[in-house]
């Protein structure tokens, strides 16, 4: 067990921190919050990291939470603000596989919790089960869940028109999302189950044309760009091999002369040997490039 959590989180923190000094990590400023008009309601479960999962940045959308990514009272208060002050076009309930607001034991709980935290003075006509009920809101099926705070939320459209309200599924397991389309037939999570290795063979297809359509943007890139590359003829003694992509036009200091037949051949993905310096880290279409920060051994 962690002694003391406090400092697994500083020192995580310090590990951050020695990042972004290497240019490994870096903090995304932009200059509208959030970069796209969206907010994620999901589920506080601590298996989902919902940057990750869409490779979204810090500052990318908003991200609510709570434990059955339910649309309460607080989560209302927060999405109103999201749509009416920030202008949020879109709004997604990405609920998940295996959460664990099917498997609270309400009369364990009841043992559990002081009685005063769940009980509000307007249900004090209500039995004790009922009420833990009403306060936890505990359900039994994560795909009725999703359709029942989609529904919870429609009529905001009556106001907002040309917001989007929709429902994703993510499993924690896989680490796959399944759009609304995707689930918005099965009445149950059963039977959303039994059909599950045929959905999963279709978004194993998705995949692979994503896959080509990246490898063709990947294609028309080289053939915009060429003429801003170029790659150094580099020897050296060392061990230490990297793979080198990158735009000269970012570091001045790299004196190398233009050779075209070395671009077309190793415009992406060239393998150097270089000595052992610091890598920071800098952007390039969608790709995680990386650098020499200090002097290379020019010829
Ligand atoms: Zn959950």
């Amino acid at each position: 067990m962690i002694d003391n959590i406090e400092n697994v989180l500083i020192n995580g923190n310090l590990r951050y921190q020695w990042k972004i000094l290497q240019g490994l990590e870096n903090i995304e400023v932009n200059d509208k919050i959030p970069k796209y008009p969206v907010l994620i309601l999901t589920c506080m479960d601590p298996r989902i990291d919902v940057h990750r999962v869409f490779q979204l940045n810090p500052g990318d959308v908003f991200i609510l939470r709570n434990a059955g990514n339910l649309i309460t009272s607080d989560a209302l208060r927060s999405i109103l603000l999201a749509v009416y002050q920030y202008n949020i076009k879109h709004i997604i309930i990405l609920g998940h596989l295996d959460c664990g607001m099917t498997k609270i034991k309400m009369l364990e709980l009841r043992k559990k919790i002081p009685y005063e935290f769940f009980t509000p003075r307007s249900k004090e006509s209500l039995d004790i089960f009922s009420q833990i009920k009403n306060f936890f809101k505990p359900f039994t099926d994560e795909l009725k869940n999703i359709k029942q705070q989609l529904a919870n939320i429609k009529r905001l459209r009556v106001h907002k028109e040309d917001l989007t309200i929709t429902g994703m599924l993510y499993d924690v397991d896989t680490g796959w999302v399944f759009e609304y389309e995707k689930f918005q037939e099965f009445d149950n999570i059963e039977n959303f189950r039994e059909q599950f290795s045929i959905i999963l063979n279709e978004k194993k297809f998705q995949s692979v044309e994503f896959i080509k359509s990246i490898e063709n943007e990947i294609v028309s890139n080289k053939e915009s760009v060429e003429d801003q590359y170029i790659l150094p003829q580099q020897e050296s003694h060392d061990d230490e091999k990297i793979i080198f992509v990158g735009n000269l036009e970012e570091d001045k200091t790299f004196n190398a002369k233009i050779n075209h037949e070395t671009i077309s051949n190793r415009l992406f993905t060239t393998q150097m040997i270089l000595p052992k310096i610091s890598f920071p880290q800098i952007h390039f279409s969608r790709v995680k490039i990386y650098m020499p920060k200090i002097s290379r051994n020019n010829k």
